[in-house]
């Protein structure tokens, strides 16, 4: 079994559901154990399309599945929750993003691990230090990302 960590958001209708349906969704995954969930935060949107807060958490998993096969669970899973695609950054019911893999990088089209924004993003790196704080990302210890991008607003609601 491999570790890894995954990020959840929501920010339409009753965003909390949101995460605890996906939260269930991954629960029932017969390849894939579900060891913890971090809290709840909120976050204001980032990107260019005007929309609502998010509600984000992150989750550590653990599974046999090889990357590829948990993207597409993960993908699977914000289906069946009424995911529409739109635009991309735009408004979504649930999102559901690889963070980290214990097993390593991967670098190929549509699959990029660690996933290339997360050290940048105060909604990835607030719930993952819960869990993971000795994770190191391009060299560096979680901290040292967290004191960059400190400035984002992104509360812990539970
Ligand atoms: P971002 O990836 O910047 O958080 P997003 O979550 O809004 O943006 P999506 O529309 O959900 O983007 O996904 C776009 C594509 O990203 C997916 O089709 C998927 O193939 C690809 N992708 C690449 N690496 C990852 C990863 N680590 N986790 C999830 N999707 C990934
Ligand atoms: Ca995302
Ligand atoms: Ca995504």
């Amino acid at each position: 079994m491999t570790r890894g960590f995954l990020g959840l958001g929501s920010n339409l209708g009753d965003k909390r559901a949101h995460l605890e349906a996906a939260l269930a969704a991954l629960r029932r995954e017969p390849s894939l154990e579900v060891r913890r969930v971090a809290g709840f935060y909120r976050t204001a949107p980032l990107g260019p399309v005007e929309q609502d807060w998010f509600l984000n958490t992150v989750a550590e998993i653990a599974t046999d599945l090889p990357p590829r096969a948990l993207l597409e669970r993960c993908q699977a899973i914000e289906q069946a929750l009424g995911r529409v695609r739109h635009e991309r950054w735009g408004p979504r019911t649930i999102d559901l993003d690889l963070l980290w893999l214990d097993s390593g990088a991967v670098a190929e089209p549509g699959l990029t691990l660690p996933h290339p924004g997360m050290h940048q993003r105060s909604f990835v790196l607030e719930p993952l230090s819960e869990l993971a704080p000795e994770l190191q990302l391009h060299g560096y210890p979680l901290g040292h990302w967290r004191r960059q991008v400190e400035s984002l607003g992104c509360v812990e609601v539970t």
